[in-house]
């Protein structure tokens, strides 16, 4: 009895979640929509004018726990500079196959130069594939992203546009009011980016 008893249990447990909506969808068709704080692929940033944010300090490959960025700066040129400033990331690459996304690259840079997008399909056949260089990382000039995979549909572009101001929010010297709002000049994407507010601006 007990044996039919747990049976009936079983088949009664089956049946409802026959009922359920399914919790998967049919991907890569279909994107599940992916929350506000996902960590996807990094990209390198530019301002409004097209110029690199990075500036080449290399605090991003200090603060990174896996060790997996390497910068090089190298003298802007006078006559025709990449970055404001001083210097810029001559060399810029980061090893995605030792990467653990956890941002802290993202909170240490003082120019908000590397962000991480939702971008998340990174599987490769080659180990030199998985580590990053700076063109397959710096945003290209019309604000979108480049990326290492021939086939478009593996991108959602509206994805993109979503912000990733939290880690501001969360990070020491941030603040909560960043929370949910949108990256300074939008998280890159194609399309208008909006101008960069100043710091007061941002204080407040
Ligand atoms: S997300 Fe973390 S592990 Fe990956 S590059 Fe940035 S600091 Fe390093
Ligand atoms: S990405 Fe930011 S922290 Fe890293 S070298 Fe460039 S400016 Fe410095």
């Amino acid at each position: 009895m007990g044996v039919i008893r747990e049976l009936i249990k079983g088949l009664r447990v089956t049946g409802r979640q026959m009922l359920d909506s399914p919790v998967t969808t049919k991907y890569p068709a279909e994107f599940r929509e992916k929350p506000q704080r996902f960590h996807g692929r990094h990209v390198l940033n530019r301002y409004p004018d097209g110029m690199e944010k990075c500036i080449g300090c290399e605090l991003c490959a200090g603060a990174c726990p896996a060790r997996c960025i390497y910068v090089r700066g190298q003298d802007n040129p006078i006559d025709a500079p990449v970055s404001p400033g001083e210097r810029y990331g001559f060399v810029y690459e980061i090893n995605m196959l030792r990467c653990i996304f956890c941002a802290l690259c993202v909170e240490a840079c003082p120019t908000e130069a590397i962000t991480m997008t939702h971008l998340f399909e990174m599987s490769s056949t080659s180990r030199q594939d998985g580590i990053y260089t700076k063109d397959e990382l710096l945003m290209n000039r019309d604000g979108s992203v480049p990326h290492m995979f021939a086939d478009d549909r593996l991108m959602n572009p509206d994805e993109l546009l979503v912000a990733d101001g939290w880690v501001r929010a969360t990070a020491p010297a941030g603040s909560a009011a960043y929370e949910g709002i949108e990256m300074w000049q939008g998280t890159p994407g194609p399309g208008d980016w909006a101008p960069e507010p100043d710091q007061d601006e941002r204080d407040r």
